[in-house]
This record gives structure tokens, C-alpha cells and sequence, in this order.
């Protein structure tokens, strides 16, 4: 791979802008949706910038927000399943009332699933496509 923009990209990428990213934020566990906490998966604000915290100015961090029992996005966004196996595909979810991340934005793949599906929704698919 050849850099076509090499007068103003450099291979150690923009060093300035790196060291505000790790002076302002630190690496910690987050919690996502319909998967749960991953250590070291997100970005937090630095003790330094803590005033600025809207988690911990507003009391947020501990905040749960449970997915709806018949939501399998979690399984869908680690590949176990496919949104159309799931029994609210296209019924009660629809990126117009989406239940799960995974309808919420068009780029999610439940709603791609809706959006660009080759069968009618609730025809279930032999091939798992
Ligand atoms: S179709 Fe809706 S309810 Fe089913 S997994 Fe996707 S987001 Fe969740």
C-alpha cells in the first residue's frame, strides 16, 4: 500500500493531536448494549478533565439500561445469530420503532437486514443468508 498523501501524512500518524487524545481521555471498561462490560474497550475522560465528566457530573456511570426480553442484538453483534432469526425482525422492530442498538442506525445490522432484504419479512431463510 502506497500513501498518496504523503506531503501532509506521515507514517507515526498526527503526533500533536495524539498526545491531546492521551493527555484528555484514558482507556477504561464500558459497558455495550446488548453485550455488557469489555475491559479496556472505551474511552473516559482524564482524572485532569473529571470537571467535565457529564458521567460523573450527572450521575450517570452506574446507569442501566436493560434491552427489551426479546432483543437478541447481543448475540447478533457477536455473529451468533442473524437479525431475521430474531422473532421481532419487521414485526414490533422496525427502524421506525427499533427495539435494539442494532436498528437504531442505518448502518446497524438489523436494520440493514430491514432495509436491503431479499425476502419478506417473517419468511425464514434456508441458507442463512
Ligand atoms: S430485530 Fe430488533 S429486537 Fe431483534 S435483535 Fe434486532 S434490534 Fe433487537
Amino acid at each position: 500500500m502506497e500513501n498518496q498523501y504523503s506531503r501532509s501524512v506521515q507514517r507515526a500518524g498526527n503526533k500533536p493531536a495524539q498526545e491531546l487524545i492521551r493527555e484528555v481521555f484514558q482507556v477504561i471498561p464500558r459497558k455495550w448494549r446488548g453485550i455488557g462490560e469489555i475491559p479496556r474497550s472505551g474511552l473516559g475522560l482524564a482524572e485532569a478533565y473529571s470537571d467535565y465528566d457529564a458521567e460523573r457530573r450527572f450521575g450517570l456511570a452506574d446507569q442501566a439500561v436493560p434491552e427489551p426480553e426479546e432483543c437478541i442484538s447481543g448475540l447478533v453483534l457477536q455473529g451468533l445469530r442473524k437479525p431475521h432469526e430474531c422473532p421481532a425482525f419487521g414485526s414490533v422492530c422496525t427502524p421506525e420503532h427499533p427495539l435494539g442498538a442494532t436498528m437504531v442506525s442505518s448502518e446497524g445490522a438489523c436494520a440493514a437486514y430491514y432495509l436491503y432484504r431479499r425476502r419478506p419479512v417473517g419468511v425464514a431463510a434456508g441458507n442463512g443468508s
